[in-house]
């Protein structure tokens, strides 16, 4: 799952306009935008001599990744579909195990997790009056693609709903936010005891946070439905045909509150190893109370369009050929009986051993399971990652180590509560605390028809911690898009498009820096603040999380030549050996005091701050202090290595800094109410929205003046202490040994 971050990526006209954060520094500078261009220019953290290595590496690295293989790897990892614990996802982790051991990757282990699962025994769904009505709860099969026919794709389930059986009347609920509640309340409408229906996303929000909130409306079941307007046939031609949903599509998925604390629901901050001690579900914070599941377009207008009571406001009607009503006559019985009881899980690590700093690690990643065959999720990532397992395998057997040692992990059971990265980040926390230098998340790596996408082609939607982005937009200027172009002008033209900007974005307005939840990145940046990258393709979608997302969509309507996949193979690689290769780590502080400063400028404009009861010129002023020390820094330290004025040993103890950086984001109390997220400047709201400050911005949205005075100390002292970290590694970095 990935839909966050797709659907919530703000406007960036403040930053289009704004100064470069990050053209400052000559050697960073690569002026030439085409791949072979810049051969001869130099790369931010690289020494020159090291520069024209690190290129000659990836352009033999480039080389390597193959659509073709890409196809088969796809192919094969659809070959069935694969939900977490079932014995064909263990069956390719095992496979996945064999292919990185021929591929040349050291250390290839199993990492086993017993966890509290979550998957149906039975369900239905009827309508008992006015008229009677059957729910399929099922799939149409296709002529056209064969893989429709395979009775092992599961039917409606959502993954941790509770178990019950409830007969009661039916209130349509428009998108199931609270204030759709609060309308309902205004018509007189009470939702208690009722069964709801609410549709999938207008406005976007994630499937959990609806759960919760009936939950809490004291609803007895809810029922989310695939309107037509948002992913069928209003947006476009449907499947078989199209990128878009048919009208037996439905949206499987999880409803857990992983938004408090993600992982196995009863290991909440610990790892699920084996003989791990579990409270009991009833105590889960992160354990849905409600019976729920999701229906297609299809199973779902028979209840809507019986209906007899105030039909709704223009904005809650969806597309369907009828009168969208509120509540009235419609009796429903829904049944969801779930199997929740304890399954291993299996996380496939493998690395290649850094030949200098085998202890500071690289990490990527992407999820194994998936609701059906996954064939954009995520599986799509799958194919685009063995192509890189393969690539830097081979580079490795032509006897070319990283400098840093590269991990890779297969995580399971990502769909249900991020839990295989959860699980394996908080089994090794101190390690990971101590060496991670980044983690560059793939999940989706297509989610987007090429076929329909237009002559500039899909649009490359990355996002990545501030200090990461420059390095990020210089390695896109190196690799090839699709298109033609090199993947920054593709990068530049697509974002051009997609938001109607009247002229090319800046630089600094390419990169989304606002990080929401929805994958596997959150254990890494939210519990033990190390630095994030999430990179995909995205465009028209409409097939997320059904049994149509599958080989045929990709092969004929997603990906047909399989180019984007081997194209974010590509950026995939040389961001990964740019960090694991880098002299000085390409972290770039200036360039996330400007990110925290919009944040700021954000939460001020949102019109909710009383200057008088919460001043923030204070936290501006250390903002700008950081940013200072930050340019300052890299400025000092990358003419020196443009100079050949350095010493391995001043940059091993630069580098330790730096790493440190991150680390003091983190407040070991937590967020105020959900300790497990840690980090002060980033977290995911409970729809897994992006959150910035999200201590500070929960208390100023609460009015709780005390605790947003408090939560704007917690980020005061954090910035003092990383502006004298910056200072004091500058000055020791001026002393030269
Ligand atoms: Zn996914």
């Amino acid at each position: 799952m990935r839909e966050s971050l797709v659907k919530t990526r703000p406007e960036c006209l403040s930053r289009c306009i704004a100064a470069s954060a990050f053209l400052i520094v000559p050697l960073a500078l690569s002026a030439q935008t085409t791949p072979e261009a810049s051969q001869t220019s130099l790369i931010l953290g690289f020494s020159p001599v090291n520069a024209v290595a690190e290129h000659r590496l990836e352009t033999t690295f480039q080389s390597l990744p193959s659509p073709e293989k890409a196809r088969e790897w796809h192919r094969i990892f659809t070959a069935e579909p694969h939900p977490a614990a079932s014995e064909q996802n263990n069956k390719l982790a095992e496979f996945m195990a064999r292919e990185w051991r021929t591929q040349g990757w050291e250390d290839v282990t199993l990492r086993r997790y017993d966890v509290l699962h979550s998957s149906p025994r039975s369900v239905s769904l009827e309508m008992t009056a006015p008229v009677h009505f059957q729910a399929s709860l099922r799939e149409d099969p296709y002529d056209v693609d064969p893989d429709t026919k395979n009775p092992a794709i599961a039917g409606s389930y959502f993954g941790y709903s509770a178990s019950g059986d409830v007969t009661a009347e039916l209130v349509y609920a428009h998108s199931g936010n609270p204030e759709d509640y609060e309308l309902l309340r205004k018509n007189g409408i009470s939702v208690k005891g009722k069964i709801v229906i609410v549709r999938y996303s207008n406005p976007y929000s994630y499937r959990g946070f609806k759960a919760l909130t009936a939950e809490r409306e004291g609803a007895a079941a809810l029922l989310i439905y695939s309107d037509p307007a948002e992913d069928g046939y209003t947006r476009g031609k449907v499947f078989p045909d199209g990128p878009w949903g048919p009208e037996s599509h439905m949206q499987r998925g999880a409803i857990t509150y992983d938004y408090i604390v993600p992982g196995d629901p009863t290991t909440p901050g610990w790892a699920s190893v084996p003989g791990a001690k579990h409270i009991a579900p009833e105590d889960a914070r992160s354990l849905p109370k409600i019976p729920a599941l999701p229906l297609s377009w299809r199973d779902a207008k028979p209840l809507l369009e019986n209906m007899t009571g105030p039909e709704v406001p223009a904005p809650w009607r969806g597309a369907l050929p009828i009168t969208y009503r509120f509540t009235g006559a419609v009796q429903v019985h829904l049944h969801v009986d779930m199997d929740t009881s304890m399954k291993p899980y299996t996380v496939v690590e493998a690395r290649l051993r850094g030949s200098e700093l085998p202890d500071e690690w690289v990490l990527v990643g992407n999820h194994r399971d998936a609701w059906a065959y996954g064939g954009v999720d995520p599986v799509s990532g799958t194919a685009s990652m063995m192509e890189l397992t393969r690539s830097l395998g081979e580079l490795k057997q032509r006897g070319v180590r990283p400098r840093r040692t590269i991990v890779v992990c297969s995580w399971d059971g990502e769909e249900y509560a991020l839990t295989g990265s959860t699980e394996w980040g908080e089994q090794f926390a101190e390690d990971l605390k101590k060496k991670l230098v980044a983690y560059l998340n793939v999940d989706e790596s297509v989610a987007g028809a090429a076929t329909t996408a237009g002559p500039e082609g899909l649009s490359f939607e990355p996002a990545a911690v501030a200090s990461l982005a420059p390095m990020l937009v210089e390695a896109s200027k190196d690799v090839r898009a699709p298109s033609g172009k090199s993947l920054y002008e593709a990068w530049r033209a697509t974002l051009m498009r997609d938001k109607k900007l009247p002229a090319p974005p800046s630089d600094p307005a390419l990169v989304q820096t606002r990080i929401g939840s929805g994958s596997d990145h959150t254990v890494f940046l939210n519990h033990l603040g190390r630095p994030v990258m999430l990179l995909g393709f995205t465009g028209e979608y409409g097939v997320y999380h059904s049994g149509y997302d599958d080989h045929f969509w990709m092969s004929h309507i997603g990906d047909p030549t399989f180019e984007y996949h081997t194209a974010l193979t590509r950026i995939w690689g040389v961001t990964t050996l740019r960090l694991s290769n880098s002299d000085i780590l390409p972290f770039d502080f200036a360039a996330n005091a400007a990110a925290l400063q919009e944040f700021l400028g954000e939460l001020e404009s949102a019109d909710k701050i009383d200057p008088r009861r919460l001043p923030l010129k204070q936290l501006h002023q250390r903002i700008a202090d950081f940013e200072r020390a930050g340019k300052e820094l890299r400025e000092a330290t990358l003419q020196d290595l443009a100079s050949g004025n350095t010493s391995p040993e001043r940059i091993q103890h630069l580098n330790a800094q730096l790493l440190q950086v991150e680390s003091n984001w983190l407040d070991p109390a937590g967020i105020p109410g959900r300790p497990w997220f840690q980090h002060i400047l980033y977290a995911a709201r409970y729809t897994y929205a992006h959150l910035e400050f999200p201590g500070l911005t929960e208390a100023v949205e609460a009015a709780n003046w005390k605790l947003a005075a408090e939560q704007a100390n917690l980020l005061d002292t954090a910035l003092v202490k990383n502006t004298a970290l910056l200072r004091s590694a500058q000055s020791a970095w001026q002393k030269k040994p």
